[in-house]
């Protein structure tokens, strides 16, 4: 297929570019450098540097595609809290724009970047893609509403969509001659933070709250290696069906907890990495993890690269020869 990847300079995207040009695609990225890097564009890929909204039209005028797979974003949930216009412009807008521009050119398939911050606090865990859906803050918000412009374009315009909804990605794609991984300007995410401690760039790790009601008191989360995800993307680029607007959660659906992931890390790297307790972070719940069914019976997907000491070893490798 001729596929346009959006945001296929960034962490996901470049890792899923990488796969689709291993099975056989063609692919294009579209990114703006906001925030991905221009060195992670897969070899083979087209590159084109421009803003989601204003060239996505020119790209997709520019030759027959057959789908688009969606993960140019913002994604820092305290800016969008401090400031929630950069969301709706950045995020719904220019997706907006997108949308338009795949309905002009009859472009038949989206997959879309999602995320289980759609869902919000859980009344219930493991969480299932029939959950209510309350995010608590303007990212998740922004990616529900494009959610909800999918759906309406699946109905009205026939488009086959696909919204896979992400649990915590993490680890880095070491094979075919490329190393892709998270190097973010702003890191929020907690396995690069330890990580940074044990590569010497950071002293300590806060672990935010030891008191919540947890086995050992700090958040569980469900980590999901990003070439599992990328394995989803494929396939879900096979399954898609004109007119219908499907939505799969991507979890292992096992949680692990904050400090299992800094013990991890520390036999892993086999740094000390000290860890101080901080107060809990806005926004957090104590525990979310992935009901994976129907991305299992739908798609065919079973993510094997679980084990958090595997997830970990890869993004310490991509870290250690950055
Ligand atoms: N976390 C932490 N210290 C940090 C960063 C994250 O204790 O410096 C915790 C955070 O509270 C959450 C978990 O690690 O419980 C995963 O956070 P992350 O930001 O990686 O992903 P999120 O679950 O927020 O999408």
């Amino acid at each position: 297929m001729k596929l346009l990847v959006t945001g296929g300079a960034g962490y996901v995207g470049s890792v899923c570019a990488a796969h689709l040009l291993g099975a056989g695609h063609e692919v294009v990225v579209l990114d703006d450098l906001s925030t991905g890097h221009r060195d992670a564009v897969p070899t083979g890929a087209t590159f084109v540097e421009g803003e989601l909204g204003a060239a996505a039209g020119d790209v997709l005028a520019g030759g027959r595609f057959d789908g688009v797979l969606h993960f140019a974003a913002r994604s820092l949930v305290g800016e969008s809290v401090e400031k929630p216009e950069r969301y709706w412009d950045g995020n719904v807008v220019a997706s907006f724009r997108l949308l338009e521009a795949i309905r002009e050119h009859a472009v038949p398939r989206l997959v879309f970047s999602s995320t289980a911050a759609t869902y919000g606090e859980p009344d219930q865990v493991p969480i299932a893609e029939t959950a209510a859906t309350r995010p608590t803050n303007p990212y998740g918000a922004s990616k529900l509403a494009i959610d909800h412009m999918m759906t309406s374009y699946a109905n009205a315009h026939g488009l086959a969509a696909t919204s896979l909804r992400y649990f915590n990605v993490a680890g880095a794609h070491l094979g075919d001659g490329h190393r892709l991984g998270e190097r973010h300007a702003v890191e929020t995410h907690l396995i690069p933070l330890v990580l940074q401690v044990a590569a010497g760039t950071r002293e300590s790790i806060s672990i935010f709250g030891d008191d919540w009601p947890t086995p050992d008191g700090t958040c569980v989360r469900d980590y999901i290696h990003v070439d599992d995800l990328a394995d989803a993307h494929l396939l879900a680029l096979e399954h898609a069906t004109a007119g219908r607007h499907d939505i799969y959660n991507l979890g292992s659906g096992h949680g692990f907890s904050v400090l299992e992931v800094v013990e991890t890390c520390r036999r892993v790297t086999g740094h000390p990495i000290p860890a101080v307790v901080a107060p809990r972070r806005a926004g957090d719940p104590a525990v979310l993890v992935a009901a994976g069914d129907r991305a299992a019976e739908q798609l065919g997907w079973k993510p094997s690269r679980t084990e958090i000491e595997r997830i970990v070893s890869d993004a310490w490798e991509f870290t250690r020869h950055r």
